[in-house]
């Protein structure tokens, strides 16, 4: 049986973590009322709702460097050797505003390459937040002790492993002892059928090809070959449905990928479902309705998601509360 992480108030409604995974949320508000001997209880009171509405962040996405020394060319942000780590002592302020429960995010770059990371995965561990790394498969070999350390002092809740070398064995025996919270990540357009064995009884999440960075230069000279294994990967969602234990999708994804459709559960355009460019950020009297915030470190920018349009990005000066960062980037 699952026990409950954490279980917080946000906006119009409640929400409750378990142990293995799931979310529940709930529209409605407590009321604190007399209880028995003269104590004061408090009562959940459920309402209905359109929407759920929000005052600070469900998810957020935090960036932490743009270094990595991969050099892959599809990398949405263009990371590479040369730039430097983000200043993280500029995430503090903001960190007094994460409240425990909260979901967190850290990508790169490389984070691993951080030399501050284990002291703000400390930090976050110690306000109860629920963090998640994103790292590259390609940079577990020289991590392995890093990795093991982060997962056994549990200084992570989650791990992202994007798909490097579906044949590399070593990589994978590592992998499989870590645990059940591994989440292998491959993308749209470059996943191709030599890799399906290697997801095989995994969790798998499915990225939307991005053109941005060094993606969109690999994109201008390969537009055919990963247009085509984009349909070839849609053709693939039934089996994969089967064989990996969850299959996920980012918003990228969802959109290119359309799986409501492909697995004949709804038959709508993918835009209408998620339309990233005209995502409706606020309902008719200007409540934020979008849980998401992508916190871009070494630019010190802040927008709803990685995937926004450059425009939709704000700067910041690392002062703000997340609920601030939430209002400006739903503005
Ligand atoms: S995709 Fe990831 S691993 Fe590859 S260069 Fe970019 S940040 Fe590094």
């Amino acid at each position: 049986m699952s026990n409950i992480i954490s279980s917080y108030i946000n906006g119009n409604h409640r929400t409750t973590i378990y142990t293995d995974g799931t979310k529940v949320k709930e529209t409605g508000y407590y009321v604190n009322e007399p209880g028995p001997k003269g104590t004061r209880v408090n009562r959940w009171v459920e309402t209905d709702s359109e929407n759920f509405i929000y005052e600070a962040p469900e998810n957020i996405t935090i960036k932490i460097t743009d270094f990595c020394n991969a050099g892959c060319q599809f990398c949405s942000e263009g990371s590479n050797s040369a730039t430097k780590h983000a200043d993280l002592s500029k995430l503090l302020p903001m960190i007094n505003s994460f409240y425990p429960g909260l979901e967190v995010n850290i990508t790169g770059g490389n984070p691993l390459a951080h030399p501050e990371l284990i002291t703000i995965l400390g930090i976050l561990k110690a306000r109860q937040i629920i963090v998640n790394l994103n790292i590259n498969q390609i940079h577990i070999k020289e991590n392995k002790d890093l990795i093991k350390k982060l997962i056994d002092e549990e200084l992570i809740y989650g791990l992202g492993i994007t798909l490097h070398d579906a044949h590399c064995k070593e990589d994978f025996k590592f992998i499989d002892k870590l645990g059940d919270r591994v989440v292998i990540h491959v993308i749209a357009g470059i996943l191709n059928r030599h890799d399906l064995p290697a997801l095989q009884g995994r969790r798998v999440l499915i990225q939307g090809f991005k053109n941005t960075g060094r993606g969109k230069v690999l994109f201008e000279k390969y537009k055919k070959e990963i247009e085509k294994n984009i349909s070839w990967l849609q053709k693939k969602i039934p089996a994969l449905h089967s064989m990996c234990k969850i299959i996920n999708f980012d918003i990228l994804g969802f959109k290119q990928i359309n799986p409501a459709r492909v697995l004949h559960l709804f038959d709508v355009p993918s835009d209408s479902v998620y339309n990233i460019d005209g995502i409706k950020k606020r309902d008719t009297v200007g409540n934020i309705i979008v849980p998401d915030l992508y916190i871009d470190m070494p630019n010190m920018e802040v927008s709803i998601s990685v995937d926004m349009p450059k425009e939709n990005f704000h700067k910041i000066t690392g002062q703000e509360t997340i609920s601030e960062l939430l209002n400006i980037s739903t503005l």
